[in-house]
């Protein structure tokens, strides 16, 4: 069995309440094995994803705020280095490399857990949100709901499937598509979006690709978008989407815009029968669209959040096989003020990932 030198102390970054500056504190405390409860794991990290989630609750503009002081992130890769005493069953085992989601725990035994849908159970830990994140070196995280990452698959290259990834493929999952359909994609340069495209194309779908800026332009065309358009330079977008779908507009739209301007319209560009996923969260906007024509097109119009955990596991396989990549940089910890400063302006194509050995 191996062991581990789990030190008192380390880096972390924290919010001391929402909308405060961030910090990276040297002092923040490690939970040590012997204060694990059954079922608690401790995790070093080598990685995380920044996702812009982490910056909605940094700065506390969702209609329910986190805890504070707020340790965000919840696409964390590391090594269980502890388990609690009294764990029984685990799945996992010391020295596994496991990956950290955003639903960090759920009961699994309540209505929503039976059915598969763990995101909703009422007894949900929220990694960054309810509990301390993965923007720190060691975290505590649940042996049921942790994710194995299959051998092979690099750390940094997995972080970003834990929340983005699994996110957009439960989306597409669910879009009631079929190979051969178009999808719209606003936001489709960002880090869920450019997941979306790649997922997307993995199931056979054209895709519409919306988002600004050359820079995104290029990645989601790369990735396999068919058309890209320009939410800032488009005079019609229902125009556009329309006459790029031979007329009827596109059978699905994953929404995956942070700015409740990627849902203008979407109901619109879609043809009959057509879904729109809703995926980005702004956190006071409201979704607007004619009851007349949602009943007329017989629309479908739905939710999803996050995904369970066979919705991680796949999403990673396909990942690990190769079929869909994170397009990301690597940062420090420290520089994770930087990030949120990029992703409050658009101008992160794609993902930043933050290595907990970079300095
Ligand atoms: P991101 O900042 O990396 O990407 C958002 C993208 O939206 C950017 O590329 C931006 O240019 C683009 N955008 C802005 N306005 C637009 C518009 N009018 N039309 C088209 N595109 C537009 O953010 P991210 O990390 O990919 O997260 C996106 C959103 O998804 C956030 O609100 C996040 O909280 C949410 N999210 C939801 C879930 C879920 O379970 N539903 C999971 C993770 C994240
Ligand atoms: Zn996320």
């Amino acid at each position: 069995m191996p062991s581990f030198n789990i030190p008192k102390t380390q880096k972390a970054a924290v919010v001391e309440k929402t909308g405060a500056p961030l910090q990276i504190r040297n002092d923040w405390p490690v939970k040590q094995q012997k204060d694990l409860a059954p079922g608690e794991c401790l995790v070093k990290l080598d990685c995380s994803g920044a996702c812009h989630t982490d910056l909605h609750a940094a700065i506390g503009d969702w209609p329910v705020p986190p805890v504070t002081p707020l340790i965000g992130g919840h696409e964390g890769v590391g090594i269980v280095v502890a388990i609690g005493d009294n764990t029984s069953n685990s799945p996992v085992k010391l020295g596994d490399r496991v990956g950290i989601k955003w639903l960090a725990d759920s009961c699994l035994n309540c209505e929503h857990c039976r059915k598969g849908r763990e995101q909703n159970c009422p007894h949900a830990k929220l990694s960054g949100y309810t509990v301390d994140g993965t923007f720190q070196e060691y975290v505590v995280s649940y042996v049921n709901h942790v994710t194995p990452i299959p051998e092979g698959f690099p750390s940094d290259a997995a972080a970003s499937i834990l929340c983005a990834g699994v996110t957009v493929y439960r989306a597409i999952k669910y879009s009631q598509t079929n190979p051969g359909d178009w999808i719209v994609l606003p936001g489709a340069g960002g880090g869920l979006g450019h997941l979306s495209v790649q997922y997307a194309r993995v199931r056979g779908l054209r895709v519409i690709a919306i988002d600004t800026g050359v820079e995104k332009k290029n990645l989601c065309l790369r990735l396999g978008a068919e058309k890209f358009i320009d939410f800032n330079e488009s005079k019609d977008l229902v125009a556009e989407v329309r006459n790029a779908t031979g007329g009827e507009g596109a059978h699905a739209a994953v929404v995956t815009s942070s700015a409740p301007g990627g849902y203008t319209q979407a109901t619109e560009y879609l043809r009959p029968g057509g879904t729109l996923m809703c995926v980005g969260l702004p956190g006071d906007a409201k979704l607007s669209t004619s009851i007349f024509f949602t009943v007329f097109k017989s629309l479908n119009i739905f939710g999803s959040y996050v995904g369970n955990r066979q919705d991680a596991k796949e999403a990673l396989d396909i990942a690990a096989r190769g079929e869909v990549k994170v397009h990301f940089a690597l940062k420090p910890l420290s520089d994770l003020k930087n990030v949120y400063d990029g992703m409050h302006h658009g101008t992160i194509a794609g993902r930043i990932v933050l290595d907990m050995s970079k300095k």
